[in-house]
């Protein structure tokens, strides 16, 4: 469903992305790893045009969408969970959700603001709050509701259990299990490997702007150095 090739990645004058390269199968969780700073949010920008890309190729469902604008990679149908939850502070749920409401998968069965909210019934609790009152597991399920109310075909989630308590990073793993089980794509940025693994099916790990191994839970699981070397776990 996407494809990275190649794809090379400034700000200003300083490269962060070198030749970075990766596939998305529909239907199946991919992940992105590494530690600070190795360019997994550029990946992440590059994919959706708000860093755009100085070389290389992306592609989403075969066409090229490296290049275009932001809005229009959105209308393609990729919702983004970004890093930080980015909730708008001063609307209230309710219009965190109705503000980006639209079908872009074309699916028969959309999701709504009912459908988000029997999803994430905390989220029909506080309808009537500002997105600033709300607790951080309470924010990051804003933020994935907000991107679903997009329809998706990919959801890309950039670290959307950071800072989270257990029990709320459980539900969320149990919500994206779900939206897997749903047949959605979802490429995921997150350091919490043990407790996704069981929902990933392709991992990725990027070191310094490129990446530098590529396998499956198991594979990944079962290599200690692999995960001292380059997670630092
Ligand atoms: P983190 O988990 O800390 O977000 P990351 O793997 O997502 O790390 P990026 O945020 O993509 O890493 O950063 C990749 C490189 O690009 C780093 O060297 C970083 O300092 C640099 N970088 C990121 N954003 C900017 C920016 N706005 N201006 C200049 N350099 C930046």
């Amino acid at each position: 469903m996407l494809e990275l090739d190649g794809i090379e990645t400034f700000y200003g004058t300083i490269q962060a992305l070198f030749g970075m390269a990766l596939v998305c199968e529909a239907g199946q969780v991919t992940t992105l790893l590494g530690r600070n700073g190795m360019g997994k949010t550029t990946t992440v920008g590059s994919i959706i045009g708000t860093v755009p890309c100085r070389a290389g190729t992306i592609r989403f469902d075969g066409e090229v969408i490296s290049g275009k604008p932001a809005y229009e990679v959105a209308q393609r149908g990729i919702g983004l969970v970004p890093e930080g939850r980015q909730v708008f502070p001063n609307l209230s749920v309710r219009e965190n959700l109705i503000a980006t409401a639209a079908n872009y998968s074309g699916g028969d069965d959309p999701w709504t603001l009912e459908r988000v909210l029997d999803f994430f019934p905390r989220l029909a609790e506080r309808l009537d709050n500002q997105g600033s009152q709300l607790s951080g597991g309470e924010q990051q399920m804003l933020a994935i509701g907000r991107a679903l109310m997009l329809n998706p075909r990919l959801l890309i989630l950039d670290e959307a259990t950071e800072g989270l308590a257990p029990l709320i990073r459980q539900e969320i793993w149990r919500r994206l299990e779900e939206l897997k089980q749903s047949g959605l794509t979802i490429l995921l940025i997150d350091k919490n490997i043990d407790e996704f693994a069981h929902i990933a099916d392709t991992h990725y790990i990027v070191e310094k702007g490129q990446v530098v191994w590529q396998g499956l839970s198991d594979e990944l699981l079962g290599d200690d150095e692999l995960k001292s070397n380059y997670l630092g776990i």
